[in-house]
């Protein structure tokens, strides 16, 4: 196998052939692009990576709502994880999902459920999209979690007007602080036939307090691989950064199942000293909005992204 600095190296200079044969220079046009933020963005792909063994050289396309748009929603972080819970689905049900996709699922060990909006594609493959919404008694839990469930409905949004192969299952799971009870029972219940459908699970914990991290040690090499190449492409960093002192989160849940999983995370060591996560501190004012709505971004790219990379369908038409 090779080694993940090679795999980079090759993916670099898939993309450095590919902006020599764009004459606008590819970063150039992107930035123009994001400067219309409510518009369909385009971001121009050229991806070779290895373990794919295969290449993407086109645009990926999604649709981001605006920084307002997302600081609203994460502004609505009030109340107890039940209040948290209906917040979240009221959430959904304004960004478009409607009766039949939005459910609530009763899990096991918990008085709340698991919130789960479907936003179908045109193939039986299946993306998951997860974060908790759930917090501690202590500070109002805004980082950890409210900055990563608030996302979900905004994630959708980006992706509901845009073609796509796989269907994608956004889940807002419930007392992951007590041992990732909601994702244990989702995990748990899933049939073979779903976790063999299911290319990925992508989970947010813990944003908005520095540029966009993820989780190296516990997430699959090339979803790993794939965000860092979005990332330059975009001119953004994802950064690998292992938080085994913190604990766990909701994708292990995934990972235990065999489902390649991701988790994308802000944590710093700086952050890490400053013991923002279940203290009093943990409150709306630790949130570094530029950073949050960049990584809001790059996670909207990345979904999208990860639809170019399975299933022989024809993408969905509207
Ligand atoms: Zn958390």
């Amino acid at each position: 196998m090779p080694c993940r600095v090679c795999d980079l190296k090759s993916s670099f200079l898939a993309l450095a052939v590919f902006s020599t044969g764009d004459s606008n220079g590819i970063l150039e046009r992107m930035s123009n692009l994001f400067l219309r933020a409510k518009c369909r963005t385009a971001v121009a792909v050229a991806l070779l990576l290895h373990s794919w063994t295969c290449a993407v050289a086109e645009s990926i396309h999604y649709t981001p709502v605006s920084r307002e748009v997302v600081e609203s929603r994460l502004g609505r972080y009030a109340g107890n994880n039940k209040q948290r819970e209906a917040t979240l689905k009221q959430m959904f049900a304004e960004a478009g999902c409607d009766d039949q996709h939005i459910s609530e699922q009763p899990v096991k060990g918990s008085k709340l459920p698991n919130v789960i909006c479907v936003l179908p594609g045109s193939s039986d493959k299946v993306i998951i999209v997860g974060a908790h919404f759930d917090h501690v008694s202590e500070g109002d839990g805004v980082v950890d979690n409210w900055s990563g469930a608030s996302l979900l409905p905004s994630l959708y949004e980006a992706m509901k007007n845009e073609p796509r192969k796989h269907s994608y299952i956004f889940i807002g799971f419930t007392d992951e602080e007590v041992g990732e009870v909601g994702s244990h029972f989702y995990a748990g219940q899933m049939t073979k036939e779903q976790v063999a459908a299911t290319e990925a699970m992508v989970n947010m914990d813990t944003l908005g307090l520095a540029p966009t991290e993820f989780w190296a040690s516990h997430s699959d090499p090339r979803l790993a691989q794939a965000l860092m190449y979005l990332a330059k492409q975009m001119n953004m960093s994802a950064t690998a950064m292992n938080v085994e002192q913190v604990g766990s989160t909701d994708s292990v849940q995934f990972s235990a199942r065999k489902i390649p999983s991701i988790t994308v995370h802000s944590l710093t060591q700086e952050s890490w000293n400053a013991r923002i996560l279940h203290t009093s501190k943990d409150k709306l004012s630790a949130m570094r909005l530029g950073e949050y709505y960049e990584t809001y971004r790059l996670m909207a790219a990345y979904l999208a992204l990860l639809d170019q990379f399975a299933g022989a369908a024809e993408p969905a038409k509207h």
